[in-house]
């Protein structure tokens, strides 16, 4: 490890007593990463097997994309299948006939649970599996579950990729597998940084498409983009391949030490990852620098939401100068979270779970100055005077490695810049 940064704290937070919630929680569930994941895998068709409020939700995540040729769709389960009077099953295959008759673009089509098809406990496995050996070997038929009973809003990409993997060929050949879904752009600038450094072949997860698969064995080594892919995590791990375990590539530190962490593994040292992306962190350095001045010395409180948390909360403290008081997190993995927990600053209330009521409380009682959380909590807070950011934004910006470091840095000021004008104003009148 090179000396660019400020050491890791002598006492990080990976020995920190967490405070475990259980209660109440207040987040989207997991259909809504279908608004990402649809863009990434192009031959891909999301069929939600839902309600009338799973497709309203769909359509109002997903904004204007509805206007394009639409690459997901809600097969609505109504009363009678609810009731048990109709064979749902029997109804969602003419449904996917239907829909594979009509777009032969359509090589992969994940069926994606919903809290509806849970209650009536639908077997979307089955279903599957049948319409798979129907359709094969044209399309490929997989399924996972975004219910909001069961998933968090980020949750959704976790599951849909980690359906993936059991489907993947074995390989015995020695590649890097980059996983999370990263807008196109961002996964160019990290492929072409590894290219520089040397580290190859890289494969990535999701792929564009069907027919750009790779294979996945013992000779595999995959980094994570995203801290929320626990289940990914597993089954990558189930077949062999290895985690090599890091910060998440945010900002200029996490990025750099992501980028030396991959490079170790195959051999290559700091120095070369240190010549290599020398522009592209002073860059990201004083871009950052220009945009957090609202930030210095400033107090952030984050409610478990997106598992971004304490990666962000990591940046904040490192790159921004705010003091976390309290991290929370939907899940805390500790072999995915480790290196994060190392170099954030001992100090913040760790908490994994929600309990809303009690985490409500502790905001009120610590009046940070900006908190992170959910659409459904910002209005009552911002209506308490509190500067808020909803974390769903965090997940739909391009925010990772080096040139989009200050647009993630914005993202925090931008609503303490806002409260500070509104302040003025105030004090104007
Ligand atoms: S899956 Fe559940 S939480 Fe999500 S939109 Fe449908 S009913 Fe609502």
């Amino acid at each position: 490890m090179t000396d660019r940064f400020a050491p890791p704290p002598a006492t990080g937070c990976r020995n920190t007593p967490v405070l475990k919630e259980r209660g109440q929680h207040e987040v989207f569930c997991g259909l809504t990463g279908i608004v990402w994941l649809h863009r990434k895998m192009q031959d891909a068709f999301f069929l939600v097997v839902g309600s009338r409020t799973c497709a309203h939700l769909l359509q109002s995540a997903a904004g204007v994309m509805i206007f394009a040729e639409p690459r997901f769709a809600t097969a609505i389960l109504e009363e009678t299948d609810l009731a048990g009077l109709a064979d749902a099953q029997e109804e969602l295959d003419r449904v996917v006939h239907e829909l594979l008759a009509r777009r032969p673009d359509i090589r992969q089509l994940f069926l994606v649970g919903s809290c509806p098809s849970e209650v009536i406990k639908l077997d979307l496995a089955k279903a599957a599996e049948r319409l798979s050996a129907a359709h094969a070997p044209r399309v490929r038929v997989l399924n996972y579950s975004g219910s909001g009973i069961e998933t968090t809003f980020t949750q959704g990409e976790d599951a849909c990729l980690a359906a993936m993997v059991p489907v993947l060929p074995k390989t015995e050949a020695r590649e890097l597998l980059l996983v999370g879904a990263l807008p196109d752009v961002v996964e160019e600038q990290a492929l072409s940084l590894l290219d520089a450094i040397g580290v190859g072949p890289v494969r990535v997860l999701p792929a564009q498409t069907k027919d750009s698969e790779y294979g996945i064995g013992p000779n595999t080594v995959f980094a994570l983009t995203q801290p929320f892919l626990g289940d990914t995590h597993a089954e990558l791990t189930r077949r062999g391949a290895r985690h090599i375990p890091a910060p998440m590539p945010f900002g200029e530190e996490g990025t750099t030490r992501f980028l030396e962490a991959i490079a170790a593994e195959f051999g290559i040292g700091p120095e070369v990852v240190a010549r290599v992306t020398e522009s592209p962190r002073a860059r990201a350095r004083e871009a950052v620098r220009k945009v957090a001045e609202p930030l210095w010395g400033k107090r952030v409180f984050f409610f478990p939401d997106s598992q971004l948390e304490i990666p962000l909360a990591r940046f904040l403290a490192r790159e921004c100068g705010m003091e976390p008081v309290e991290v929370g997190t939907p899940f805390l993995h500790r072999e995915i979270m480790g290196p994060e927990l190392d170099l954030l600053p001992e100090g913040p209330r760790l908490s994994e779970g929600q309990d809303v009521d009690k985490q409500l409380a502790r905001v009120r009682e610590d009046r940070p100055d900006l908190t992170v959380c959910g659409l459904g909590l910002a209005n009552p807070l911002e209506a308490e005077g509190l500067a808020t950011k909803w974390a769903i934004e965090l997940v739909f910006t391009p925010v990772h490695f080096y040139e989009q470091a200050a647009d993630l840095a914005s993202l925090f000021a931008r609503p303490l810049r806002r409260s500070r004008a509104l302040a003025f104003e105030e004090a104007d009148t």
